[in-house]
């Protein structure tokens, strides 16, 4: 199976496995005993927590471990809201390409009685620090955009908008579960207050992630209970995902320019491969993205039908993020860009690793084109673009 689904989720790493299981083994302790096996556990946790802090140039009391992405993005926009609201202040502003984690967190403040502004992106998917100056109001209480994008892997100007905020004296929080161990992150250089990301997306494990908070910023807990994560995280810490993550999150950090240097050469050859294809259309922009990521539109196909028959070619691929596959629903972050509903629907996320090679690549430029062609010579929609009956969206 040639596997280009890394958005999605990643293979775990042989040291992310073995360092979860030295943890079943060795640590298997309550860090919150006092007894020995619990101290083991007490340390192991506190390497860990050191470990993700330095890729990320936090300090380890910045680090508050979750269960993952959509935990900490949650846990990030629903203390800011709830901290403004007790001083007044309850607007919120993000972008209109952010992960569901975010977009439907947002939603359920905006029916608590929150105004929230989703600022829109250009054709290539960034978002204008401009506008984000624009929008930024009295009563605002967080600003949370996203560092890369999951479906069409755009890059935002963070270090830009984080400056703006800390002068506005707004908290900033991104989602950046899609860019660490991808893109460089110092949480210090690029002015960030908040950060999520999720260990499965740097070939560690699922099911934990963590949520940095700027030292001095004050941050709710979502459950109640046991003083873990100083007050803040309650639960028994999952100690073999959080050492699987911190040492996945580490191996991706120590060959972060190695990594994506690579996945560039083998990205672009795979964008350029595609572009052969005709009435087809990258979406985001052609640099200024994921180094793994490459999304397409092809215009007369289904992107569910292309999907099924990638996977009977052995080419494990996406039609957009997991989230929203198996619905119907164009992806937003396709209509954010301006692609209309029809050609939305005919998208392909191909998603690289570094593990990823030329020879997959190529195998990939030739299956996608066979597929596509095969679809378009069932396709009705074809055949009315072909005749001239209805005019092609993509030149
Ligand atoms: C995968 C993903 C999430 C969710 O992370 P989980 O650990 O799966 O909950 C959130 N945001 C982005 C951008 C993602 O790609």
């Amino acid at each position: 199976m040639i596997y280009l689904d890394n958005a999605a989720t990643t293979k775990t790493s042989p040291a992310a496995q073995q360092a979860m299981l030295d943890c079943m083994e060795q640590f298997w302790g309550n860090p919150s005993s006092l007894h020995t096996p619990g101290q083991r556990a007490a340390e192991a946790l506190a390497k860990a927590r050191e470990e993700v802090a330095s890729c990320i140039g936090a300090s380890p009391r910045e680090i508050y471990f979750t269960s993952g992405g959509s935990e900490a993005d949650n846990q990030a926009i629903l203390s800011a809201a709830l901290l403004g609201k007790r001083k007044g202040k309850t607007h919120l502003i993000s972008t209109a390409i952010e992960h569901h984690a975010v977009l439907h967190t947002l939603a359920r403040l905006e029916k608590e009685g929150f105004s929230v502004t989703l600022l829109p992106v250009d054709e290539s998917g960034v978002v204008k620090v401009s506008d984000v100056a624009a929008a930024i109001r009295e009563d605002t209480a967080l600003v949370s955009i996203m560092f890369a994008n999951n479906e069409i892997g755009s890059v935002q100007p963070i270090q830009e908008i984080g400056a703006l905020c800390r002068e506005k004296k707004i908290p900033f929080h991104t989602d950046a579960v899609q860019a660490a161990g991808h893109l460089p992150i110092d949480v210090v250089k690029q002015n960030i207050d908040m950060l999520s990301l999720s260990g499965h997306k740097f070939h560690g494990p699922r099911g934990v992630g963590l949520l940095y908070v700027r030292k001095g910023l004050p941050l709710l807990n979502l459950i109640e209970g046991g003083a873990q994560e100083r007050s803040k995280r309650a639960g028994t810490e999952n100690l073999p995902a959080i050492a699987g993550m911190a040492v996945a999150l580490k191996e991706a950090c120590d060959h972060l320019e190695e990594n994506a240097r690579k996945e560039i050469v083998l990205r672009d050859r795979l964008i350029e491969g595609l572009s052969k294809i005709p009435h087809s259309a990258l979406n985001g922009d052609r640099e200024r993205r994921l180094p793994g990521n490459v999304n397409f539109c092809f215009e007369g196909i289904e992107g569910e039908s292309l999907l099924l028959l990638l996977d009977d070619k052995g080419i494990a691929a996406s039609s957009g993020s997991a989230c929203t596959s198996g619905s119907l629903d164009p992806s937003h972050v396709l209509l954010a860009i301006g692609r209309p509903h029809e050609v939305a629907h005919g998208s392909l996320r191909l998603t690289l690793s570094e593990e990823t090679t030329r020879e997959e690549v190529d195998q990939t430029i030739q299956a996608v084109t066979e597929v596509v062609a095969r679809l378009r010579a069932m396709s009705p929609v074809w055949d009315e673009l072909q005749k001239g009956v209805r005019p092609y969206v993509i030149q």
